[in-house]
């Protein structure tokens, strides 16, 4: 069913679905089974700057005066800090389209695995820039599936004095939403699309495999591969 195009919508509360249409077109080849890595990374980028620009548009500015060769008039700079903080591996894939756009933001890292016994995210590493630095943080991960290590991710900000988190992603279950709300309900969610489920394997279905295998270009999961349909090329 085709939509009006438009900016970004609210589709649930604190979850920001983007609805502009280059998300949308993005999305969809980046969701494709015959998307190789290196364009995959392209689409990543790419999608990760259109969804920052509307996390980011709260951002507040303060006035300042600047001189054009031909008059003096307003201009405005940031008066926020922003800190990225990729949980490892697949949210490194989101660093560097934001850090184009805001090259003075700090960049932390949080690495999660998951306990096979206890099904539990389990924290390996994080290195975080000072809670004093930042005015606001954006938790990368690409998908948010259970929620598991998004929720733990949280956690460990706030452990660490960092509240004013914003979680960007491209896919979410309805399954991940409900636990991070849960969990974490002043954690405002920004995402290309919010698909239907999770398949007994973790995976976001219809979603587009493992985000970080997809991105690396390492071993493809045959329980997320979807059989070859014939696909019109990008244009
Ligand atoms: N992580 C991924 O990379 N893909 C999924 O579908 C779920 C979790």
């Amino acid at each position: 069913m085709s939509e009006a195009p438009g900016a970004s919508n609210v589709r649930h509360q604190q979850v920001h679905e983007s609805r502009h249409p280059l998300v949308r077109h993005k999305l969809s080849f980046l969701r494709r089974s015959d998307t190789g890595a290196r364009r995959f990374q392209e689409l990543v980028w790419e999608l990760t700057t259109l969804l920052a620009y509307e996390a980011l548009a709260d951002l507040v500015v303060t006035q300042t005066s600047v001189t054009t060769p031909l008059a003096k008039t307003d201009g405005y700079v940031l008066a926020e800090r922003v800190a990225l903080v990729p949980i490892l591996r697949a949210g490194l894939g989101m660093v560097d389209s934001i850090w184009n756009l805001i090259p003075d933001a700090q960049v932390g890292h949080i690495g999660l695995y998951r306990d096979e016994a206890t099904l539990r995210p389990v924290e390996y590493y994080s290195k975080l820039p000072p809670a004093s630095q930042m005015d606001v943080c954006l938790l990368l991960d690409p998908m948010l599936a259970t929620g598991g290590s998004t929720t733990a991710a949280c956690n460990i900000l706030k452990r660490h004095g960092i509240f004013r988190i914003k979680y960007l992603g491209l896919i979410a279950a309805p399954e991940g939403i409900a636990q991070l709300q849960g969990a974490h309900p002043d954690v405002e969610i920004y995402v290309a699309a919010v698909d239907c489920c999770l398949n007994d394997q973790g995976y976001i279905v219809p979603g587009l495999g493992d985000a970080g295998d997809r991105l690396f270009g390492t071993k493809v999961d045959e329980a997320a591969r979807i059989p070859n349909s014939p696909q019109t090329e990008e244009p």
